[in-house]
């Protein structure tokens, strides 16, 4: 799948590839929800396909298009978490190291698709860079990461990168539209940083409304109208990483806001309590850095107390 938004990648992609300049190691990187995997998976169809030797497409008919839809081309692998917000792990990499040393099953390139990169641990980071520092002959890493966590400076200085933005307003909207023209996206879309496909995935999941809950919920507790042992209780089941970073938009929001009062909309602007200063705001944006990181961490977390500090300390803030 190629996105509308994703041309410029795409042919950078292509020419690397014509010219025979594939390193051995890209880098996607770029906020989530702009479709970095589904254009490596795309490539992966491109460099496997057996009819594509002249082309810039892949037939999606062969051998190799089948085997690659089924998920068992023998040249092909995915390394992520074994589980879902959890670490990558060394011995992950080290069967991926096994399988580079290999030769390739079709006789040409191997291609591993590293996703997100940034969930690789610290033993599991050092162990490709290993595979980075000697790299296997025909054989491409796609790094994808989405930012949020950066990745160690000797893996990305030993990665080509291709770089993904969030599209013009216009695309994504078109985009959005032709999904679901009943749809209002806007709100959607912008809560979601520009970026359509999260956009998309929120409205059908259901984290839409999830969204508009939790920022009801800071405005009430913003205006000590709302409990914060009470809140705590309420969201604690959900995704901390989700709840961090709702806040920090939150506050960022609020920055902005006090900078141009005029600008304030929607559940926001019922909830200032009047101007905190800048210094305080950057304070509490230290914080909740350090809990994110908290809830990063391998230790299990009892998220409701996290929870119950974090509005505790939010109350305080505004009301000092
Ligand atoms: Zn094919």
């Amino acid at each position: 799948m190629i996105y509308p938004w994703q041309t410029q990648q795409w042919e950078q992609l292509l020419r690397l590839r014509k010219e025979q300049r594939l390193p051995h190691a890209l880098l996607f990187s770029g906020p989530a929800g702009l479709g970095k995997r589904a254009l490596a998976l795309e490539f992966a169809h491109l460099v496997f396909c057996q009819n594509s030797k002249e082309s810039d497409a892949s037939c999606g008919a062969c051998h190799a298009c089948h085997l690659l839809r089924a998920g068992s081309h023998p040249d092909f692998r995915v390394l992520q978490p074994e589980e879902e917000g959890h670490a990558i792990k060394i011995d992950q990499i080290r069967e991926l190291s096994e399988f580079t040393q290999q030769t390739s099953h079709q006789g040409g390139l191997r291609l591993v698709l590293i996703q997100p990169a940034t969930a690789m641990n610290i033993a599991a980071a050092n162990a490709l860079l290993k595979t980075l520092e000697e790299p296997a002959p025909d054989t491409l890493l796609i790094l994808i990461s989405d930012n949020r966590t950066p990745l160690p400076i000797t893996i990305r200085s030993r990665c080509q990168h291709l770089r993904f933005l969030a599209p013009p307003r216009e695309t994504a909207l078109t985009w959005l539209a032709a999904q679901d023209p009943a749809v209002a996206w806007e709100p959607i879309l912008a809560a979601t940083q520009g970026a359509p496909l999260l956009a998309y995935q929120w409205q059908q999941g259901g984290v839409w409304s999830s969204y508009q809950n939790f920022m009801t919920d800071l405005a009430a507790l913003t205006r000590q109208e709302a409990d914060p042992f009470q809140l705590a209780v309420q969201w604690k089941d959900a995704n901390m990483l989700w709840v961090f970073d709702l806040f920090f938009q939150w506050l960022l929001k609020w920055m902005r806001m006090q900078e141009v009062p005029e600008k304030s909309e929607g559940v926001l602007a019922s909830a200032l309590p009047g101007r905190i200063s800048s210094g305080h705001l950057l304070e509490f944006v230290d914080y909740l850095q350090r809990l994110r990181l908290e809830a990063l961490g391998p230790s299990n977390l009892n998220q409701q107390l996290m929870l119950e500090s974090l509005f505790i300390r939010w109350v305080q803030y505004v009301s000092r």
